[in-house]
């Protein structure tokens, strides 16, 4: 089965993990190099993107996953997972730089103060016709997609909140605490290939 590791400095790390291990992937928490590359995809969980970053610098990892993503590693960021992945970040600490790959801008924290934490029904074609419960906790706002960026999931207002490119896929939102399967299913084949 494919081995799929969870970024495991911060957030919501275990949710992650019981969603691989139900989609029969083989589950592997990630804090060191070594563990990276040991891994055939990885998801980036949400959490702190400010405090993700201070500790994949101090591991020693942020060198190492902009390589793996540079090499084509299949990775799948949520919401604070998302802001890594994002080659442009506003709204963030000055200069905030994450593992970039992902030809989009976001904009932290920008859904609006009464509806920072909401949930959504979302037609994503890309996973079938059953709609995705999508939860959104102070989730950051898709402002700009680059021409190599497949939009998989629009909010009514039009603001894209799931994109894809290549083997990257970056969600405004959680879907791990709806139990929301297919996102890391789409991961998954990614990696078989
Ligand atoms: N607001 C967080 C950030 O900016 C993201 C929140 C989340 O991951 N649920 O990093």
């Amino acid at each position: 089965s494919p081995r799929i590791g969870v970024l495991a400095l911060q957030g919501d790390v275990r949710e992650h993990v019981r969603m691989l291990v139900g989609i029969g992937a083989e589950a592997l928490p990630v804090r060191r190099s070594s563990e990276l590359e040991a891994v055939h995809g990885l998801v980036v969980p949400g959490g702190e993107s400010t405090a993700m970053i201070r500790l994949l610098r101090s591991f020693d990892l942020l060198g190492p996953l902009r390589a793996a993503v540079a090499g084509g590693l299949p990775v799948l960021g949520t919401c604070a997972g998302l802001i890594l992945l994002a080659d442009r970040i506003v709204g963030g600490e000055d200069g905030q730089e994450g593992i970039g790959g992902l030809d989009v801008t976001v904009r932290r924290n920008a859904f609006g103060r009464q509806i920072d934490s909401f949930d959504a029904d979302l037609d994503v074609p890309v996973l079938g016709p059953e709609p995705v419960r999508a939860a959104f906790i102070r989730g950051p706002v898709i402002e700009e997609t680059g021409s190599g960026v497949e939009v998989l999931a629009s909010l009514p207002d039009g603001r894209a909140v799931a994109v894809r490119q290549g083997p990257l896929i970056g969600l405004s939102f959680h879907p791990e605490i709806t139990g929301e399967d297919r996102f890391h299913r789409l991961l998954r084949d990614v990696v078989r290939g």
